[in-house]
Parts: structure tokens; C-alpha cells; sequence
């Protein structure tokens, strides 16, 4: 291999560019530091300890004017910042969602960020689109989702940063399919309304101010007692909006709440959106993934009914932040909403309409070369790998969930049987909220909650890389322990 490098090519006087065998260097050894760190990562507390300013205070409050050497850039990385870190990636995480970040995930990511590529359009990298098409296609077959979602017909996949990119995409195709291709020019049409249930996502609400409708104009149905949005609140809502002159265009069911994994009934909103020529948007951010088993494929019913669909792969299939797949049925109005074409854009195979450019799927221009990371993770692990994370993971729940409710110290709240358990200590909110304290400040294992019904609970959602039925014993363990001693 070449000596020659980044530095020579900076010439005397340049920039402090690495060299070619400097840069090797130093990326074994980030490869070593964090091998080190998976190796020891359940030696340091979960929830970082340090207080708010920590951070800042130990570094210095203005830019090094000079170059300085990698090696006190690695032992702040050590002495500073790690403190400061909430280890996401620890078996004893089991807090809010997981955040899967697989080997051969963070090797697709270095690969990436090494070939520097911007996918904006087909011509600036064809394998950027080309791979993000077919491997968005792949994951179609692998979780059955709609055919009408495959890039080879009307519709197709993209990766989005997030599923709050996602929604706020959905929206916004949307309304320029209620409005005939013409938002992008007029505005919105001030009478339009979009509908979620109380337990969607926060991101829907802030896709409908970002989008300029405004907040007010989503609203947000009450659910039924198992936390799926009420047909009956939602029609009402419908007929009274349509009455005082309104125009419902947009509705946004979830797979997979956020608090308690409940999931809206997909199948009759479909019905109901295609009566009122609404566009149905699913969210399945993190559930989504376990449509990879054929048992978990009831997540699927009425998925033909929708317009789009997301997951997030970002959550529970391996692959780290940011990765979300987006999937329309016809791509149309998507396009037409993100589409605006500079001089400086046009080219050959973008004019004679023979490629994909993803400039017109998503907000940013620019794009990163995320299919590379969920290639990886789909070839190394094959589809019946990520079947087997995904049960262990229902598996190491269930148990949990059993545990839980044969203790008369606790109750079970609730649990779907996917990987999220909520669940109370016997007692008023003060204690559940003191548990949670306690145990987060243990440092042994980090816990999150929310509110069902009124009632602070504790969630355990188990779904991190290196998890097992060790670790989730012991959690259990730890939280008797704890809460014997309040
Ligand atoms: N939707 C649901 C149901 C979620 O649970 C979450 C995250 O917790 C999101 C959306 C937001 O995900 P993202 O961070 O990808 O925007």
C-alpha cells in the first residue's frame, strides 16, 4: 500500500493532514479502544454521573489554534467525555428503546464515512442509490410488507434519518396529494386536518407545526383500553371536522407505542382513510422489526390499506443511529413534494427520467451512504440471525413479564408480547418514581417510565446487541433488591 497520503498531498505549510500510515494507525487503535469498551462496558455506570456542565468545564472554552496530536485528543475522548457518557450499548441498558449498534453495523458506518460519499443524486455515487433501492426491496420480502412498497413498481423505499423525518415526509406528500400536486406553490389549503391517537409519537405534532398546519390541526384521538386508537372517537372527530368545514386529509397510526408498544388497528383505518380520502401514514418505529418472524406478523394486518410506512432499523435491527426505512406506495406525490431542480443539479440520466435521485425523497440535499451499514448487518447476520435477536428478545421479556406477575410486590401494567414490559412496585406513584431513582443511581442498570392511565410506571424494554438471560435475571434481582428496601 501507498505511503503517500493525505498529508503529501497537502504540501508543505498545509494543513496537519494524517498521512496515510498515521491515519492506519490511529484507526486500529480506535478499533482497539473500542473493543476495550465493549469488552469492560458493564463497568461503568449506565446512567452517566457526571452533573450539567461537567463537560464543558473540563475543556478548554476556545478552539486549539495549533494542531494537536491524536493521542490527547484520545485521552480527553477518555478522561472527559466518557464520563459523560449514557451507555447505550451496555446489556444493562433497558431504557426507552434500544439503539442497536452491531458490529458489522459500525463497520459498514466507518466504510461509509471513510468513502465520504453524498448520494443526492444517482450520477454523484450509482451504488449509493442503487444498493439503498435494493436492499429497501430485500426488506420488503423480509418482513412482508406491501409488494405495492417496491421500488420496481409506483412505489419504493428510502432511508430517512429518522422516523420523524419520516412522518414529516409522509405529511408533507400528503398534502400535495389532497392538493393536486400544488402545495409547494400555493401553501397549504387552510382546511386541512390530520388525526393520531394520544399515545402517537410526539414527532407527528411537531411534523404538523414544522409543515406550517400547525398543531391544532392534528388531532389527537383518545385510545380504547388496550391503547389502540378509538375508531368511534375517530369517526366522531371526522364528522364533526368535515361539518365545520374542514378537509381530514392525513392520518398517522402507530405500531408500536412508544410507552407501552400498543398498536392502533391498522386494518379499519385503512378502511376509514380510503372512505375520506386520507392519506394513512403507519409508525412503526421500533416494533416494525419484528415482522421479521412469521409469528410477529399480525403487525402487518392492513398494511396494504396504507400510502407509507416506516421503521426503524436504528432501534431493534442491529444497525446503529441513524437508519430509518420510509416506504410509499406511489411516489409520486413524495416526489412532487421534494423535488425543486437548480441548474447546477441537472444532468443526463436525472432529464431522461432513467434513475432514482433521492434529493426528491427527504428534506437535506445531501445524503450519507446508509444502505451500506444495513447491507452489512442483512449479509452478516442473514434473515433467520436477526429472527433469532428478535425472539430472544420477545423470549427474555416474556419471562419477565411472567416474573413480574407472580410477584405480589408488583404488578404487571403491560406487556404485547413483543420486548417492553411496564410494570409498578405495589404502592403510589411516589414510590415507583423513587424506585426508578434508586435503581437508575445504582449505576448497575438503566430503566425508564411512563405514564399508563394516569399511573407512573416503570418500562423494561429489552433489545440491545449483547443482552441475555443473564443480564435480565439480574435485572430482576436488582429491582426486588431495590424495591424491598424502600
Ligand atoms: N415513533 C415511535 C413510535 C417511537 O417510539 C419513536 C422513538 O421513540 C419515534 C417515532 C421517533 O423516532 P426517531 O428518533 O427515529 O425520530
Amino acid at each position: 500500500m501507498s505511503t503517500k497520503g493525505f498529508r503529501a498531498a497537502a504540501g508543505e505549510g498545509g494543513p496537519n493532514h494524517m498521512s496515510v500510515e498515521e491515519f492506519r494507525v490511529n484507526a486500529y487503535r480506535v478499533v482497539d479502544w473500542l473493543c476495550d469498551y465493549y469488552e469492560n462496558i458493564e463497568s461503568f455506570p449506565v446512567l452517566s454521573e457526571v452533573e450539567p456542565g461537567f463537560v464543558r468545564s473540563s475543556l478548554p472554552l476556545s478552539a486549539p489554534i495549533a494542531p494537536e496530536d491524536f493521542s490527547i485528543i484520545m485521552k480527553d475522548l477518555e478522561e472527559v467525555l466518557l464520563p459523560g457518557i449514557t451507555h447505550w450499548q451496555s446489556p444493562n441498558f433497558f431504557g426507552y428503546f434500544p439503539a442497536n449498534a452491531s458490529p458489522p453495523s459500525i463497520l459498514g458506518e466507518m466504510i461509509s464515512a471513510g468513502l465520504g460519499v453524498q448520494g443526492m443524486l444517482w450520477l454523484t455515487s450509482p451504488s449509493c442509490t442503487e444498493l439503498e433501492t435494493l436492499v429497501l426491496d430485500w426488506i420488503i420480502d423480509m418482513l412482508a410488507l406491501p409488494q405495492s412498497y417496491k421500488s420496481t413498481g409506483k412505489g419504493g423505499g428510502v432511508i430517512q434519518d429518522s422516523a420523524s423525518s419520516a412522518v414529516l415526509c409522509a405529511l408533507l406528500a400528503a398534502r400535495e396529494a389532497i392538493q393536486k400536486n400544488s402545495a409547494c406553490e400555493t401553501g397549504t389549503d387552510p382546511r386541512l386536518v390530520g388525526y393520531c391517537s394520544e399515545e402517537a409519537h410526539s414527532s407527528v405534532e411537531k411534523a404538523f407545526s414544522i409543515a406550517g398546519l400547525g398543531r391544532h390541526r392534528l388531532r389527537r384521538v383518545r385510545t380504547d383500553s388496550e391503547g389502540a386508537l378509538s375508531l368511534e372517537y375517530l369517526e366522531a372527530q371526522m364528522a364533526s371536522d368535515i361539518e365545520g368545514g374542514l378537509l381530514p386529509f392525513f392520518i398517522c397510526a402507530t405500531v408500536g407505542t412508544t410507552s407501552t408498544l400498543s398498536s392502533d388497528r391498522v386494518q379499519e383505518l385503512g378502511s376509514l382513510a380510503s372512505t375520506n380520502k386520507c392519506w394513512l401514514h403507519v409508525d412503526a418505529a421500533m416494533a416494525g422489526t419484528a415482522s421479521i418472524c412469521p409469528e410477529f406478523r399480525y403487525l402487518n394486518r392492513g398494511l396494504e390499506l396504507t400510502d407509507s410506512y416506516c421503521f426503524n432499523p436504528h432501534k431493534w435491527m442491529l444497525t446503529n443511529f441513524d437508519c430509518n426505512c420510509f416506504y410509499v406506495n406511489d411516489r409520486r406525490p413524495l416526489n412532487a413534494a421534494m423535488s425543486v431542480l437548480p441548474e447546477y443539479l441537472k444532468n443526463e440520466k436525472s432529464d431522461k427520467s432513467e434513475v432514482i435521485d433521492f434529493r426528491d425523497w427527504q428534506i437535506p440535499l445531501g445524503r450519507r451512504f446508509r444502505s451500506l451499514k444495513l447491507w452489512f448487518v442483512i449479509r452478516s447476520y442473514g434473515v433467520e440471525g436477526i429472527r433469532q435477536f428478535v425472539r430472544s428478545h420477545a423470549k427474555l421479556a416474556k419471562d419477565f413479564a411472567q416474573w413480574v406477575s407472580a410477584d405480589r410486590d408488583f404488578e404487571l401494567v403491560t406487556y404485547t408480547g413483543l420486548n417492553l414490559v411496564c410494570f409498578r412496585v405495589m404502592g403510589d406513584d411516589r414510590k415507583n418514581r423513587v424506585l426508578l431513582d434508586t435503581l437508575n443511581k445504582t449505576g448497575r442498570i438503566f430503566l425508564s417510565h411512563t405514564v399508563v392511565e394516569g399511573r407512573f410506571v416503570l418500562r423494561l424494554c429489552v433489545g440491545q446487541v449483547r443482552v441475555d438471560e443473564k443480564t435480565v435475571i439480574r435485572a430482576w434481582e436488582t429491582i426486588k433488591t431495590v424495591a424491598a428496601g424502600l
